[in-house]
């Protein structure tokens, strides 16, 4: 009989007894990159099975809020309805710009080149998008909308170099978390594919290979039982990332620890990066993650300006909230505050994610410098100098656009954006297995492991960076590159039939 098997401990073929299950291709989780793998899988001929630990399909892709960042290409039908071009070497030059030294040329050019088709492919999935659009600065609608902006395109630097234009795609549904309703689509498409089958409560344990190292099977739990899966055309590791494992976090992201709030699926343990690398796949860019600090609503906060306990700034406070809360974790400070004035306090206690706690006020700038603590001239010098400039309508430190620039006039207030001290500071990671566009898993040296891919956070993909992450680029990375993993897999399964 064959011996249980260790969990993430790679076991080999000559190990198995009895093959339970036989599949053309085999898709560990069901979230976004899962569900989006099985049904380009069964599109391309392949028969499917996925094996989702939890209960139900969803994952952390069914409590997001259900934004995709797409365009290219001239742009999404969304995007050209409204009047918005945008090419593809402008998102190309934005991407790049986003993520820097770590961004993956390749896949960046292969999500751009196809970002307005997938956005077309999820509407023939039944994904509802209204056709609609909004202005304003927001993290997240509460309204059925579509359209909005959700990144750094209207902010310094991008604004020099790429031409701004909104790209997250948000599904429709009245109220946030409209991921849910982008889940119960696919899962709907999925049902309607008689080759995919959904196995729920059945939690992947191991990759299974044979003598030259390739990935030939699964093994999985199932009612307490062990079940070997095998897959001829491979395993897809769709399982998310580990924000909720803090021995991974400790190891590879320990500044992550300072944010308050991991979020995710309780099943975002690592485990599909776990079991990449028992079969020698490499774990990259794993130290990354987004980070953020939602400080808008009210956007009327964006006239801000967010200090360190030196009374200095860092940033350009009209930048998406995880570039600033990113760059937060970088800064050496005990404490950091978001100082405003009455106009840009505006609506806060009304409405705010941020739940920050009034570290201080003052009917002056030296007074609330006083109260917080701070060297005398630190804060009012930062303050002065700022309102100097914004009264021009300038910011020559850190490039704020004009649209937010007034200066800041008493009385004052800061609230305390401190990691860790209680404001709400949400994040999960951006470090996964190294692939290539079509999902297969690489390893050290840069070759394939044949008959691995992985898609998703279970993968770095396009998201390299909290300082470069927009809203709607973890579900739309997911879901494009969920179903270039599962046409890879099926086209190799059906060349081995
Ligand atoms: C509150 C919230 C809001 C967000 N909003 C957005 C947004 O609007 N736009 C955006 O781009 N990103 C957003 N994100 C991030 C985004 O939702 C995720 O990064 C993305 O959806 C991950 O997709 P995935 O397919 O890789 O993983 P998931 O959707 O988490 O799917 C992984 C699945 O694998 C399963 N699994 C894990 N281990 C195993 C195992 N061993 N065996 C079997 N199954 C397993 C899990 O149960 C899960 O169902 C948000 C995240 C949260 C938590």
């Amino acid at each position: 009989m064959t011996q249980k098997s260790t969990p993430c401990l790679a076991r080999t073929e000559h190990e198995i007894d009895t093959w339970h299950l036989h599949t053309d291709v085999a898709i560990v989780g069901c979230g976004g990159a899962g569900a989006c793998a099985a049904i380009e899988a069964a599109d391309a001929g392949a028969n499917v099975r996925v094996f989702e630990a939890a209960s139900a399909p969803g994952g952390s892709t069914a409590l997001s809020g259900g934004e995709v960042y797409l365009g290219g290409n001239g742009g999404t039908r969304m995007q050209r309805t409204f009047g918005f071009t945008d090419s593809s070497e402008n998102m190309i030059a934005y991407l790049h710009m986003q993520h820097g030294a770590q961004a993956d040329a390749d896949k960046i050019r292969a999500y751009v080149e196809g970002g307005a088709d997938h956005f077309d492919w999820l509407c023939e999935q039944g994904v509802p998008f209204k056709e609609s659009y909004l202005e304003e600065r927001l993290v997240e609608p509460i309204t059925d909308d579509c359209l909005i902006w959700s990144g750094n395109e209207k902010a310094w630097p991008e604004v020099d170099t790429c031409t701004p234009v909104p790209r997250a795609h948000v599904v429709q549904k009245v109220g946030m978390g409209a991921g849910e309703v982008l889940m119960a689509q696919l899962v709907q498409a999925m049902t309607q594919r008689p080759q995919i089958t959904l196995t729920c409560d059945a939690r992947a344990l191991c990759l299974i290979e044979n003598a030259q190292g390739d990935v030939v099977g699964i093994t999985v739990r199932i009612d307490g039982e062990e079940y070997h899966c095998r897959a001829t055309g491979g395993v897809i590791l769709c399982a998310g990332g580990f924000v909720m494992n803090e021995t991974m976090l400790k190891q590879y992201a320990p500044k992550l620890l300072r944010c308050s709030m991991p979020i995710g699926n309780p099943n975002d343990t690592g485990a599909g990066i776990q079991m990449g690398q028992s079969v020698g796949a490499a774990a990259i860019n794993m130290h990354e993650g987004f980070a953020s600090i939602p400080y808008y609503p009210p956007a009327s906060l964006t006239y801000g300006i967010v200090v360190t306990d030196k009374g200095q700034r860092f940033v350009n406070e009209d930048a998406y909230h995880g570039r600033i809360g990113s760059m937060l974790l970088e800064q050496i400070c005990e404490r950091a505050y978001l100082i405003a004035d009455v106009e840009a306090y505006g609506s806060y206690e009304e409405m705010n994610f941020l739940a920050a706690d009034v570290a201080g006020t003052g009917d002056s700038i030296e007074e609330l410098e006083a109260e917080l603590g701070m060297t005398p001239g630190t804060l009012s010098h930062t303050v002065s100098l700022y309102n100097t400039w914004a009264a021009k309508g300038e910011d020559p430190l850190f490039h704020k656009q004009a649209a937010w620039l007034r200066p800041l006039e008493p009385p004052y207030v800061a609230l305390d954006v401190t990691p860790g001290r209680g404001c709400f500071m949400p994040y999960f990671t951006l470090g996964g297995l190294d692939t290539a566009p079509t999902g297969e898993a690489r390893r050290i040296d840069g070759s394939v492991v044949t008959g691995l891919y992985a898609a998703g956070r279970n993968a770095a993909g396009v998201p390299r960076r909290g300082f470069g992450y927009n809203s709607g680029i973890s579900v739309g990375d997911a879901t494009f590159f969920g179903r270039m993993a599962g046409r890879a897999a099926a086209q190799r399964a059906l060349q081995l039939r």
